[in-house]
C-alpha cells in the first residue's frame, strides 16, 4: 500500500542560498578636504562638515564629468526657503550650485546672510 500523503523532507535549518553579493547603490566616501567619512544618502555627494564635494557631474548625479577636481564652497544663499550652496571647482573653475541637505553644517556661511 502506498501512503496517502507523501512525506515532505524538510530542512528546518536551511537558509536561503546567497547567490548575489549585496550591492550598495549609495556611495560612501572620504572627504578629500577634511577627511570626514561621508555616508551617502543617494541625494548628496558633498561633505556635511566642510561642504566640499568633487567635480564628477555634468548634470546632477550623472557622474559624467572627468574633471574630478575638489569643489570648494564659496557661499550659501537662501532661495525660496531652501539653502543653496555655491561651489567652485578648484581645478577648472566651474561654478556649481547645490541644494543643502539636512545635516549640512552651513553655519559658517550664514553669518553673512543674517
Ligand atoms: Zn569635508
Ligand atoms: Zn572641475
Amino acid at each position: 500500500m502506498l501512503p496517502k500523503h507523501r512525506t515532505r523532507v524538510r530542512f528546518p535549518h536551511s537558509a536561503p542560498v546567497m547567490t548575489q553579493k549585496f550591492q550598495r547603490k549609495i556611495e560612501d566616501f572620504d572627504c578629500e578636504n577634511c577627511g570626514t567619512r561621508v555616508l551617502g544618502t543617494g541625494f548628496t555627494n558633498h561633505c556635511p562638515v566642510c561642504l566640499f564635494s568633487k567635480h564628477v557631474d555634468i548634470y546632477p548625479g550623472d557622474r559624467a564629468e572627468k574633471c574630478g577636481g575638489l569643489m570648494e564652497p564659496i557661499g550659501v544663499e537662501l532661495e525660496r526657503g531652501k539653502y543653496i550652496i555655491t561651489q567652485k571647482c578648484l581645478k577648472c573653475g566651474k561654478i556649481w550650485r547645490n541644494e543643502a541637505s539636512a545635516g549640512d553644517d552651513i553655519s559658517q556661511f550664514l553669518v553673512g546672510l543674517l
